[in-house]
């Protein structure tokens, strides 16, 4: 890896030459970015958008990694992630603020700290805000749509501020395009009990040591649940629990979960994606859609290619 000395390039834009993407994600696999972008402020966003647009690059922001399977081949363009005062969170009197790269958990956190109520759905989401609001994460039938109270989107052009019915949220899904980068999200929260309000963030944790794997590389969840039904039940109910390729197999605690060992490439992970979704449609079930997002070396952020 090296930093880039390149003239064109804006004095605070800071840039390094193909540094490997796999660390920066929780499943730790996939290859280089040409370029990765660091920005501590929305203007050093627009900054960095701006030089990827003026050289037709694509443009990949990087939350915690923690829904994303970067291609082995890497990507040739620029993947950008925040830093500094973009990870900054400030509980208020009603609600919070908080930048677009700030832990999710720790927001959850410091709401619980706050005597606020509404974001505990979120204590054992290992994203960002700005990831979790371009995914409308949610868990334990709350979802960031019912919480997000505003956001900045960067964009190459400016910022623009907008709410909750301008990013069409909906179940794990934004309007947000690839190239637009959650700087900052407001939270209207409500003032609650700070002993119920541990009790439940308790509650959830235990849930997921209990029914999920625990220690391991993975993405979440790797399809969305059909309509009335679940990913999960699915794929055990198809025999793939513990089935592996490569080295990388389906969660044998729970089978909408995808283990990395320390060889796995993407490519097993695509596979096995492949094969999941093929057992299910084989056995009469429905066609299911992955809800982890795939960097393409080319193309940027896609849905994983599956035939
Ligand atoms: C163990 C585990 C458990 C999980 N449980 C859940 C769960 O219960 N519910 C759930 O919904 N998810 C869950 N996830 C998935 C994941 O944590 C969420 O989707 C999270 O919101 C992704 O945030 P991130 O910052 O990691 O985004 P990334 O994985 O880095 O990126 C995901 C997408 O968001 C975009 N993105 C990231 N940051 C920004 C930004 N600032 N502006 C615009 N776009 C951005 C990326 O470009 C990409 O398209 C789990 C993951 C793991 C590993």
């Amino acid at each position: 890896m090296v930093k880039a000395t390149v003239s064109s390039a804006p004095p605070h834009l800071d840039l390094s030459e193909g540094e490997s993407l796999a660390p920066f994600t929780t499943i730790r696999v996939g290859g280089p970015a040409d370029w990765l972008a660091t920005a501590a402020c929305t203007r050093h966003v627009v900054a960095a958008l701006r030089w990827a647009e003026e050289r037709d690059l694509p443009v990949a922001v990087i939350g915690k990694g923690s829904n994303l399977l970067i291609s082995d081949d890497g990507f040739r363009g620029v993947a950008l992630r925040l830093t500094g005062a973009l990870t900054a969170i400030s509980a208020r009197e009603r609600g919070m603020w908080c930048g677009g790269g700030a832990s999710l958990p720790r927001a959850v956190q410091r709401a619980a700290a706050h005597g606020l109520t509404g974001l505990e759905f979120g204590a054992s989401i290992p994203g960002t805000v700005g990831g979790a609001v371009a995914m409308n994460a949610g868990a334990h039938r709350g979802e960031l749509a019912a919480v997000l109270d505003w956001a900045v989107v960067a964009g190459p052009g400016g910022r623009r501020l907008v709410g909750p019915a301008d990013l069409d949220l909906s179940y794990r899904h934004s309007n947000l395009r690839p190239g637009e980068v959650v700087t900052a999200a407001g939270f209207a929260l409500g003032s609650g009990d700070a002993e119920a309000i541990a009790a439940t963030l308790a509650e959830f944790r235990g849930h997921r040591r209990a029914t999920q794997p625990q220690g391991v590389r993975t993405f979440g969840s790797v399809f969305t649940n059909p309509p009335g039904d679940s990913a999960g039940r699915l794929l055990e109910h198809a025999g793939c629990k513990d089935l592996r390729i490569g080295d990388a197999r389906f969660s044998p605690v729970h089978a909408n979960f995808i283990e990395a060992g320390p060889e796995t490439r993407a490519t097993d992970v695509l596979a096995l994606m492949a094969e999941g979704r093929r057992r299910v449609l084989d056995r009469g079930g429905p066609r299911l859609e992955p809800e982890v997002r795939f960097l393409d070396p080319d193309r940027g952020i896609v849905s994983p290619p599956l035939p």
